[in-house]
């Protein structure tokens, strides 16, 4: 569902079972292992949407009775999984379209100009594909989905898609002003970041929760960088247009 707050673009996903399964995902006391299915489903779920525009050609078949022509989805797809959160994604993309590519980035964002740096990337120098799928289950900041899109489209992929779980209405506006010609699907679009660059509401570290990875040192979104990533937030904040900003803050009480 396209909505009126959100840019054309961006499709929030108003299917229930997407909502009950968000709302059990984002649960704290949600295991690990329960986490990782629901991810799974929900990816399911939101790539059936995400395809549902995918042109189709004539295909002749034959049943046990007889011949006919039946459809075969057109363009190459490639999903590209943001390393680490995007790889709980892959499994469910796959089942949908098991011929499709998957190609690996990794990105991270450099202490001092606080843009996103790029430390995996296998992609071959030619697109392979025409239509890309970006995995990353939390649209935060945008700047490493944009920096993405960027990759894809300097490879030549002819159109590029976000999928994720959950977005913050600064990483979509992020986004969309990169690259407005980028449809965003997703299940929620919470209220904002916090300082430390996490999606509130949200359902903390996508990562973590999915491998269970809760003592290490972390690194996306900045645990030992507060005042950067602050810093970084303010500046999103102050840029995100009104009509973008979520759901309005309480209003003070009435006395
Ligand atoms: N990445 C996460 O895993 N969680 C957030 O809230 C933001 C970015």
């Amino acid at each position: 569902m396209a909505s009126a707050q959100h840019p054309p673009n961006v499709r929030v996903s108003s299917h229930p079972l997407i909502a009950h399964k968000l709302s059990l995902l984002r649960d704290r006391t949600t295991t690990p292992k329960l986490f990782r299915e629901l991810v799974r489903e929900l990816t399911w779920l939101l790539g059936y949407e995400a395809m549902a525009d995918l042109s189709t050609q004539p295909h002749p078949i034959e049943t046990p009775l007889e011949p006919m022509t039946g459809h075969q989805v057109e363009p190459k797809v490639g999903f590209i999984p943001v390393l680490r959160a995007g790889l709980g994604m892959v499994d469910a993309m796959l089942e949908l379209m098991p011929s499709a590519e998957v190609w690996h980035i990794g990105l991270y964002r450099d202490e001092r100009t606080l843009k996103p740096v790029e430390y995996y990337n296998k992609l071959p120098d030619a697109a392979t594909v025409q239509l890309c799928l970006i995995l990353d289950p939390m649209l935060a900041t945008g700047g490493s989905a944009a920096a993405t899109v960027d990759i894809l489209k300097a490879w030549g992929a002819a159109r590029v898609k976000q999928v994720s779980l959950i977005a913050a209405p600064e990483g979509i506006a992020t986004l969309s002003a990169a690259h407005p010609d980028v449809d965003i699907h997703v299940a929620a679009v919470d209220r904002e970041l916090n300082e430390r660059g996490y999606i509130v509401p949200g359902l903390g570290d996508a990562g973590d929760r999915q491998f269970g990875t809760f003592a290490g040192p972390s690194s996306e979104p900045g645990h030992d960088r507060v005042d950067e990533t602050a810093e970084v937030v303010r500046r999103l904040q102050r840029d995100l247009p009104a009509a973008q900003r979520n759901v309005p803050k309480e209003p003070p009480p009435d006395r």
